[in-house]
């Protein structure tokens, strides 16, 4: 995933496990995260992050933590993670040292000071019915951008009652996001990032009319390494070869054409946006930012309509 995402020019998230040192080659086309377990987190990690993302939430499952049972703490994550072999990883489900917007831009302003302000600092926050007010919130920080979480965004480990019934759909939270900041007028404060959902090339453009400047993809990469969204990672026996650290299991894995796999993805929806983009009469994916006109919607209800802010197809 490292190597597509140097080869097109983007960027990775390593998540919330620290970086592993294979990864450092690939350091200027990676975000490293901060979570709420702060594992693997110490200042030559964040030195060497591009970008730096505060998780606050996950769309797959609000409100909850993480945990990361002992017998998948091999040696290679403990190194990573920075806690002993064999051990739970658990991740609270706040982060214990903020409790308020205020508590926030401390930590944002933290982790810029101890990176002398040279990187930029994300803040990811799933998508749930008051996520507009809490990336308001998220504006009136020193982040540079609010990364909202679909709640079709995958994770292995998610509880199905929060994977079905918690979060909103990206497309509503992006919406909603860009309009409140609009209304407040503040959305030139800080970048919006849609993640979660994004499944291909015309949900990129849609979340950019809807008024994100970026998406992050997760799923989508995984299916062009070779996943079959089989929803088995928790139990690290992945049969090819990704969610695992089993070397029998990871050996059946071959790097060089996952990577190409990947980029190629990349290219292909590259391609694919220039088209939609040619259709809809733009020359710049600039000008479909927030650009609302050139979406229709088809059999949705009113309610979602009136928060897409969209006309319905032949109006
Ligand atoms: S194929 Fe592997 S990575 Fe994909 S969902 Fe199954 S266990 Fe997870």
């Amino acid at each position: 995933m490292a190597r597509a995402a140097k080869e097109v020019g983007t960027f990775m998230g390593s998540g919330e496990g620290g970086l592993h040192s294979t990864l450092y080659p690939y350091q200027d086309n990676m975000i490293v995260q901060v979570a709420s377990g702060r594992f693997g987190v110490n200042i030559d990690y964040l030195e060497r992050g591009a970008a730096i993302e505060i998780k606050i939430g996950q769309g797959a499952k609000p409100g909850i933590g993480g945990h990361l049972t002992g017998e998948k703490v091999c040696k290679e994550v403990s190194c990573t993670r920075m806690i002993p072999e064999g051990s739970d990883a658990i991740s609270p489900a706040p982060h214990h040292d903020i409790y308020s917007i205020e508590d926030l831009a401390q930590l944002v302003r933290g982790l810029k000071e101890a990176t002398e302000w040279k990187k930029p600092v994300f803040v990811k926050i799933a998508a749930v019915h008051n996520a507009a007010a809490i990336a308001a919130g998220v504006a009136r920080t020193p982040a540079d951008a609010v990364v909202i979480d679909g709640f079709r965004g995958g994770t292995g480990a998610a509880p199905k009652v929060f994977r079905d019934h918690v979060g909103i759909p990206i497309e509503a939270a992006v919406a909603s996001v860009d309009k409140k900041l609009r209304d407040q007028g503040i959305r030139n404060e800080i970048s919006i990032i849609a993640s979660g959902g994004i499944r291909g090339s015309p949900d990129v453009a849609k979340a950019i009319a809807l008024g994100a400047d970026a998406v992050y993809i997760g799923t989508a990469a995984l299916v062009a390494m070779g996943c079959r969204v089989c929803g088995n990672c928790y139990r690290g026996l992945c049969p090819w070869g990704i969610a695992t650290q089993r070397q029998d299991l990871v050996d059946r894995l071959d790097p060089d054409a996952a990577s190409k796999q990947v980029a190629n993805l990349l290219h292909a929806w590259t391609l694919e946006l220039s088209e939609l983009l040619g259709a809809a009469g733009i020359n710049s994916i600039e000008s479909l930012r927030g650009n609302r006109d050139r979406l229709r919607g088809y059999m949705l209800d009113e309610n979602l309509m009136q928060v897409l802010d969209v006309e319905s197809v032949g109006a």
